[in-house]
């Protein structure tokens, strides 16, 4: 029977999957799909080898109002049965949180998950989740070998003033520090950049991550130097529903004058600001894209020009820029808004050729900018999957 990897990503309403031989080097999925939708209208899409979505006849039976702990057996069910039997030989996760210790990925104990459990604090919308994932795969498959990777453990390499705020220092001690997520992203790109770019891949780069989430990372010799994302997913870039990095103050001041609870500002800071709070319409950019509204049009405009100052401030962290990388659905997707981030950044050398940016090329850059641009589509089950081969080799 063929042995295949399971790859995991279990967010709040949504599960990504991926299924990959188990034999060395990068090789495409066998499946790959997602649940949508959890415990609402879940809705269940995959595709197969060749990459096709898969026709509903092919697909498992999900019930609309289940939730993970029924739909991740079921998933398994299906696996294991696709194309004549597949046989688990391991699972791999994504953890959103790996705290200040995990520097790589880890394999999975009790000793693991519980030291994982503590910090769900530090990610209560995303860890929960995660942990929950591997539990119920431990229990549906005992003694299947999991490895978790950490959205964290990719910028564990930057320096303490990079990780720090200016806060008294028993809270940094305390764990209150920047710990920066997107590092699967990050590390897939990091991966791919000597194909492109040779030498000049161990120079500057600042790779901006730009999804519902969004975040920008500097690298230096291709390791995390600095990154927009702090103590939660909630700093730095404006994103879909999130704010981005905000005066504290105004915090102070909703509880203050508005007598808004902590839940209430959570709400409003993580689900109804960014691109859904500043345009009214949506925290789809490509619905944005194709409104006139003045809003819509305001909102993309604050995007861009929040990116770019972003990432012009983690410049400094390295120096200058040498080359710049788009990635994620809006990155790889929106010539508009990496032209509109582009033109704030014109005056650290980077200028885009408009028709290889308006064809999503990998190479954007005009012949003449001394930034090179590019756009590469990330993989973080890919750069799952090869933790889970080097983990669980033998
Ligand atoms: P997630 O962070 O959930 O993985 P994605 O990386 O898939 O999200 O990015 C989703 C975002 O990408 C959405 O705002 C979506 O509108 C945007 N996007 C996808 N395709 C396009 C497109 N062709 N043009 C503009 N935006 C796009």
């Amino acid at each position: 029977m063929r042995e295949v990897l399971l790859v995991l990503n279990a967010g709040s309403s949504s599960l990504k999957f991926a299924v990959y031989p188990d034999q060395p080097g990068d090789r495409p999925p066998i499946l790959r799909g997602k649940i949508a939708g959890i415990g609402n209208r879940a809705v269940l899409s995959a595709r197969g080898e060749d990459g096709r979505a898969l026709p509903r006849g092919q697909l498992f039976p999900v019930a609309p109002d289940v939730g993970h702990d029924r739909l991740i057996p079921a998933l398994l069910d299906w696996i294991r049965a696709w194309q004549g039997g597949l046989s688990l030989a391991a699972a791999g996760h994504r953890v959103v949180h790996g705290g200040s210790r995990h520097h790589g990925p880890a394999r999975i104990t009790d000793d693991l998950l519980a030291e994982l459990d503590t910090l769900k604090p530090l990610a209560p919308l995303h860890q929960p989740h995660n942990l929950a994932a591997i539990r119920i795969v431990a229990a549906a498959v005992p003694g299947l070998p999991q490895v978790a990777c950490f959205d964290t453990s990719f910028h564990r390499t930057q320096s303490r003033l990079a990780q720090l705020f200016a806060l008294p220092r028993a809270m940094a001690e305390d764990g209150v520090l920047r710990y920066g997520f997107h590092g699967l992203s990050y590390e897939y790109i990091a991966s791919a950049l000597p194909g492109l770019l040779g030498e000049r891949a161990e120079g500057r780069v600042i790779v901006a991550h730009l999804g519902n989430g969004a975040s920008a990372c500097a690298m230096r010799n291709r390791r995390s130097a600095a990154t927009s994302m702090g103590f939660t997913a909630l700093d730095g870039l404006m994103m879909g529903r999130r704010c981005g990095a905000l005066d504290p103050g105004v915090v102070l001041y909703l509880m203050e004058q508005k007598r808004m609870t902590a839940e209430q500002i959570g709400h409003l800071l993580y689900d109804e600001s960014g691109l859904l709070g500043v345009s009214g319409i949506s925290n789809d950019m490509a619905v944005l894209q194709a409104s006139e509204t003045p809003e819509a049009r305001e909102a993309i405009a604050l995007f861009c020009y929040r990116a770019a100052t972003e990432m012009a401030a983690l410049a400094t962290a390295i120096g200058g820029l040498d080359a710049l990388v788009f990635t994620a659905g809006i990155g790889e997707n929106s010539a508009r808004v990496r032209q509109g981030i582009c033109e704030h950044l014109g005056w650290m050398g980077v200028t885009l050729d408009p028709a290889a940016n308006a064809a999503n090329a990998t190479r954007i850059a005009a012949s003449d900018s001394a930034v090179e641009a590019l756009v590469i589509p990330t993989n973080e089950e890919a750069v799952i999957a090869r933790a889970v081969r080097s983990l669980t080799a033998g």
